[in-house]
């Protein structure tokens, strides 16, 4: 036992000071739910594992509360192992060490896990405490939310009864997240057939950079540059000067707006010095339509080894226009919530190799339909130009219900608990409940936890003081659910 235990609320704290003693890395989940399985037995409460790995634990309601909706508190039993560089630790073997530093608990050289270990620990003290007022609890440990959300992903739609889920990892004591984005990968291919390039051509290196990148889904809303549009954007206009492109490289992920994008591009020696003026011409103008997000961005031109084929003409204008043409950056905003983006598709990476240029974007929607609408968009412009798009990994959005009967609830609660009000939130990312209310339909779901900082890096910490207000919240919140 460490010094944590004895913080308030005592239970939440002594079951995740035992959480810390046990390595539960992301994949590597099983000896916490064994320990977890343990403890449901311990309290004769019923239990079991889904086909998935999530382990499920189930509590009757108090006397007088059978009535009520049933309610599914909800957190992921894995956490991001990262440390310091000068730290040794083996996540699978070693335990967490948590010390009380001032106002807030943080490990020693590595990730603490309150993401998500104090939501388990709040869910498991409501399992345990008997003097709380609740209605029909499912808890639902779900596993690996950090790499994939394997767990949420695989729960079946007959494992679980209730009607109101309730998320426990979010990270800002005092917000009440009603909402996130699903998401889709689009690849798009285009074949191509290549040219030798003449001798009378001269090589150059157009290089798109200086930008700031970022997020692709939680960034897109501050409108920075996407580094393949604008190059794109670039031999668009370069195409008057009859320019080859020998190849290109632009973006590196596809959750992240591209900061850099190059081509290798032939031009007919004449024409060598028009080209520059283009460029720094596109370049001011993109530059001062930027000025405000992007204030490093530049274009380099550059020359190179001389290459010895490029792209065939034909394909050149089909790539260069199925490119410059797709949708990229916010694409709808949320008319529920306001600064919500709603749809968006990122130009993540546009790559050309052994006669293929691959064009990888990621697509991202609250809205399912909306998510549909740009798929079908992005096959259209594929099409005209001849290449192929595939469409995998997609998951289902949470679009904000600002009439949800369990945020009017909790909003309440809030209010009567701290005499203020909570703020409502929603999240241009993916989120557990997405695929959850993807395979519940009928939830009511929210989402909220206490305030954690710098969460997967060694500097993450957790609120002291915010841990007892999340607790208060939660209990007083069981108290009041309405009947069926
Ligand atoms: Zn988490």
């Amino acid at each position: 036992m460490s010094e944590i235990s004895n913080l308030n609320p005592k239970l939440v704290w002594q079951h995740f000071d035992k959480i810390c003693a046990i390595p539960h890395p992301s994949k590597h989940e099983s000896a916490l739910r064994d320990a977890l399985i343990e403890f449901a037995k311990e309290q004769k409460l019923e239990h079991f594992v889904d086909t998935t790995g999530n382990l499920i634990i189930k509590k009757p309601a108090t006397k007088g509360m059978e009535n009520r909706k049933g309610v599914i508190l909800q957190a992921h039993l894995d956490m991001v192992p990262q440390k310091n560089n000068d730290t040794k630790h083996d996540f699978e073997k070693d335990p967490i060490l948590p010390y009380i530093d001032g106002e807030w608990i943080r490990a020693k050289g590595t990730t603490l896990g309150a993401d998500n270990g104090i939501g388990v620990s709040a869910a498991l003290a409501v399992l345990e405490d008997n003097s709380i007022v609740h209605p029909d609890i499912e808890v639902l440990f779900t596993i690996d939310e950090e790499t994939g959300m394997t767990g949420a992903f695989g729960l079946k739609a007959d494992v679980l009864k209730g009607d109101i889920l309730m998320n426990l990892d979010s990270e800002t004591e005092g917000e009440l997240y009603v909402g996130c984005a699903g998401g889709i990968d689009a690849s798009i291919k285009l074949d191509y057939s290549i040219e030798a390039v003449k001798s009378t051509y001269k090589t150059f290196n157009v290089c798109v950079k200086g930008l700031k990148g970022g997020h692709s889904g939680m960034d897109i809303i501050l409108q920075r540059g996407n580094a393949n549009k604008i190059l794109f954007r670039l031999l668009n206009s370069l195409l008057e000067l009859n320019i080859l492109i020998c190849d290109i490289n632009g973006g590196s992920l596809r959750n992240a707006i591209p900061r850099e994008a190059m081509a290798t591009i032939a031009i007919a020696g004449v024409n060598v010095s028009k080209a520059r003026t283009m460029i720094d011409e596109e370049w001011a103008k993109i530059a001062n339509e930027l000025a405000a997000v992007e204030p490093d961005f530049k274009i380099t031109f550059e020359p190179c080894e001389q290459a010895k084929t490029a792209i065939s003409r034909a394909k050149l204008l089909k790539l260069i226009r199925l490119v410059y043409g797709l949708p990229n950056g916010v694409y709808r905003m949320s008319d529920s919530m306001p600064n919500l983006v709603e749809t968006s598709s990122n130009l993540a990476i546009v790559k050309t190799e052994e006669q293929t240029a691959t064009i990888s974007c990621l697509l991202r929607s609250s809205v399912d339909s909306s998510k549909e609408d740009l798929v079908n968009m992005m096959t259209a412009i594929a099409l005209n130009a001849n290449a192929e798009a595939e469409f995998t990994g997609g998951y289902p959005g949470w679009k904000p219900n600002m009439n949800s009967p369990i945020l009017g609830l909790m909003s309440k609660t809030y209010k009567d608990l701290f005499n203020k009000e909570p703020k409502v939130m929603a999240i241009h990312a993916g989120l557990e409940c997405g695929l959850l209310g993807g395979v519940y339909p009928n939830w009511d779901m929210i989402s909220f936890g206490p305030t954690i900082q710098n969460p997967h890096s060694p500097d993450e910490r957790v609120n002291i003081k915010s841990v007892d207000l999340f607790w208060q919240f939660l209990t007083e919140t069981l108290k009041n659910i309405p009947v069926k």
